[in-house]
């Protein structure tokens, strides 16, 4: 199927590109609602990403200016209240006053476009951007897996892109700009990621590549992942012929040892686009 003119590129739908290409085209072009199996483990994923669209969600209040003790006393399930005192003991600080969540920034790329929400964006402007992402997943990838992750890559270029209206009209240079992965799985160590020139290049490549690929593939079609452990939590699996059951979230090592070997994270923000 043809990917549309203007079509809007984010990092989920990239990243699901670089997962399977299938998945891409069934969730962005066809649009196709597939219902999801109603296992145990996919409940138990789904109550996870309940609580951190929840958690998501206190964070941005807060960060909107909404005094701590008021936002913590709505949260009553164990999970909520020990992400949010370890948001409150461990959260990346000091942060540059401007501050801006959920934001939004598109830009053209190509013939297509890029488009990135941030959690929050914390800006001196003329000095510095840091872009802070909240990551709910239950274990904190490793360090080479973040760093590649589309996200990762989108992110910073994109701030570098479109961010000139955050900075007095001026783009910011690549080394202004910093990305923070902050976990709740292990909140006092946040995985930092200074932007640079250099990569920011190499950025602006992949990205073209990565797009002239999928193009490519819309013109011929786009193949089932290779890779079945991309399928585990995946609502197509029955379409697909990949099978009916899920993996056990917790209990299932294999599933964490294949998720870190082949470079996916469980990330419960990108599950959140697979369930309808
Ligand atoms: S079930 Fe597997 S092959 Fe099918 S769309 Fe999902 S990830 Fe791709």
């Amino acid at each position: 199927m043809k990917i549309p003119a203007n079509f809007a590129f984010s990092q989920n739908n990239l990243q699901d590109y670089v997962d399977c290409p299938r998945r891409f085209e069934l969730r962005y072009l066809e649009k196709l609602a597939w219902p999801a199996i109603r296992s145990e483990p996919i409940l138990a994923v789904e109550r996870h990403m309940q609580l951190g669209e929840r958690f998501h969600r206190m964070i941005q209040q807060n960060q909107s200016g909404l005094p701590a003790d008021l936002i913590g006393a709505t949260a009553s399930e164990p999970e909520l209240i020990e992400w949010w005192q370890a948001y409150l003991s461990s959260a990346p600080d000091p942060l540059p006053e401007r501050r801006l969540v959920e934001h939004t920034l598109a830009a053209p790329f190509g013939s297509y476009r890029l488009v990135a929400k941030y959690d929050l964006l914390a800006i001196t402007p003329g000095e510095r951007a840091l872009i802070v992402d909240w990551k709910t997943s239950l274990r904190k990838p490793k360090r080479q897996i973040l760093s590649s992750r589309i996200q990762t890559r989108l992110y910073p270029f994109l701030l570098t892109e479109a961010g000139k209206s955050l900075n007095n009209g001026i783009a910011f240079k690549p080394e202004q700009i910093e990305l923070i992965y902050w976990f709740t799985a292990d909140p006092r160590n946040p995985e930092h990621f200074p932007y640079s020139s250099n990569q920011y290049e190499e950025d602006r490549s992949y990205l073209q590549n990565l797009i002239a690929d999928a193009v490519n593939a819309s013109d011929t079609n786009f193949p089932l992942t290779g890779d079945e452990r991309m399928c585990r939590y995946c609502n197509f699996r029955s379409l697909c012929d990949r099978g009916e059951g899920a993996g056990e979230m917790e209990t299932d090592s294999l599933a964490e040892e294949s998720s870190e070997s082949s470079g996916y994270d469980l990330d419960f923000e990108q599950i959140s686009e697979i369930a309808f």
